[in-house]
């Protein structure tokens, strides 16, 4: 049986989905005076998504800065994520220009911290009721609009009306699917293994990433101790990689140029990975929806790059939908507008670094303009830390590929050999 809601809306917003981009998107609407029902199918408030890598690009720093999170990750052990990346030329070693401001930093941080962490800061934001164990199982509809959704819980189903549903639930996301949200999916040429590692140096005691072109390695020290290192080659190695997981594993990262003494190293964790991972894009905005995180948009796990997006998008359809404190008086009147003002945002500042991520995903070698811009940043400092603010996404590609940036790299190859 149905309980439904007996005046009207209870909340402004429901979000199904209390991972990353659930519960900051949680936080911040309460914070501009929205009511917020955040709704998560798991019941253990501890629960987290194991498969990823946790390196979080530092685009994301702003909104975790906002949050108010960078002093309990820091206690919490999180690791400021420099990284070195090896290419064919040698190695790209993104460092600070001499007398130059520090480059911008994300962190490395477990899932197992970090979900927990966000999830019990949406909990004790007041104007967030998180419900846990609570599914959604569909959408109330009125009008050919959103209205609300239907949910499975632990004492029934029951209906949950808010102004604006958010489908923060993944790449799967079943609020797009009940919204009828057409998905674009991408092949992915690659298949990924990862495991955690104690006792596991890494070269400078930083992260570590390995183009080879197609197939591909990084390695990253997280909070505790514990190093995560991850396996993505090419899909047609699969049949021999499964074969021995372990073994196919651990002779892959022996063979890394530089390769982390695994050997030596204490496996922590057990091996997880998926062997189809097709990239999705979504329209973010429907009648009555919004979608943020891997819901809008699921891009390569190669690039590290969705716990960023899944932060930002909540802080971009907050700053959408809901005016700032002093004002801080809910959703805005003109919801329509405002959904578009993000989707608009979302598909700017995203579109760009997908259409490049669904072409490498093709698992091939560099292309010419790739070689280009890989191979400068090997063998020049400011051309190192270009390419690092493209990595962290914070430039997108049409600054990455400018002319001036293309002519410089030009003339840094010239001058160093040809590419
Ligand atoms: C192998 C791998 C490695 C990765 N490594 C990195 C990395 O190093 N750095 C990086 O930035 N990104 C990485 N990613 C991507 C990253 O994991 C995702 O982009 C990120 O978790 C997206 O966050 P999200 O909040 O949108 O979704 P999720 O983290 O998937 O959270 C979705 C939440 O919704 C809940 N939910 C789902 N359905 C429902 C429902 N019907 N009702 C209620 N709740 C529901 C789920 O239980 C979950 O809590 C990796 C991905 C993979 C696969």
């Amino acid at each position: 049986m149905t309980i439904p809601d007996s005046a009207g809306p209870e909340y402004d917003v429901v979000i199904s989905g209390s991972g990353l981009a659930g519960s900051a998107a949680a936080i911040l609407l309460a914070r501009r005076g929205v009511r917020v029902a955040l709704l998560e199918r798991r019941s253990d408030p501890e629960a987290y998504k194991v498969l990823c890598t946790h390196s979080i690009t530092a685009n994301a720093y702003p909104v975790l800065d906002e949050l108010g999170l960078v002093p309990a990750l820091e206690e919490a052990g999180a690791v400021r994520n420099d990284a070195r990346w090896h290419t064919r030329w040698g190695w790209i070693e993104p460092k600070a220009a001499p007398e130059g401001p520090e480059l911008p930093h994300g962190y490395n941080v477990r899932r197992s911290t970090l979900d927990p962490l966000i999830r019990s800061l949406a909990a004790e934001t007041p104007g967030v009721d998180l419900l846990l164990g609570h599914r959604v199982t569909g959408l109330v509809r009125e009008a050919g609009r959103a209205v609300g959704v239907r949910v499975s819980t632990p004492q029934g189903e029951r209906e949950i009306r808010a102004r604006l549903v958010v489908g923060a639930d993944g790449k799967d996301s079943a609020v797009a699917k009940f919204a009828e949200v057409p998905t674009k999916s991408y092949a992915n040429g690659r298949f990924g293994y990862l495991a955690h590692f104690r006792d596991l140096p890494l070269v400078d005691g930083i992260g570590q990433a390995w183009f080879l072109e197609p197939d591909m390695a990084y390695a990253f020290p997280n909070d505790d101790g514990v190093t995560v290192l991850a396996v993505l080659p090419d899909k047609k190695r699969l049949p021999a990689f499964k074969e021995n997981l372990e073994g196919s594993f651990l002779e892959f990262v022996r063979a890394l140029p530089e390769a982390p003494p695994i050997d030596s190293a204490e496996r922590v964790s057990k091996f997880i990975g998926t062997v189809d991972y097709p990239l999705h894009t979504r329209r973010p905005t429907a009648p009555g929806v919004a979608l943020i995180g891997d819901a809008a948009l699921t891009s390569d796990p190669l690039w590290g790059v969705g716990c960023g997006w899944a932060l930002q998008t909540a802080q971009w359809l907050a700053e959408a939908v809901a005016p700032a404190a002093p004002a801080a008086t809910g959703l805005r009147e003109d919801l329509d507008a405002s959904l578009t003002t993000y989707a608009r945002r979302h598909r700017r500042r995203l579109t760009g670094h997908q259409q490049l991520a669904v072409d490498y995903a093709r698992s091939r070698p560099f292309k010419a303009m790739e070689r280009l811009m890989f191979a400068a940043a090997a063998r020049d400092a400011s051309m190192a830390r270009h390419m690092y603010m493209f990595a962290a996404r914070l430039i997108g590609p049409l600054r990455f590929l400018s002319p001036v940036a293309v002519g410089r790299a030009l003339a840094v190859n010239v001058r160093r050999r040809s590419y």
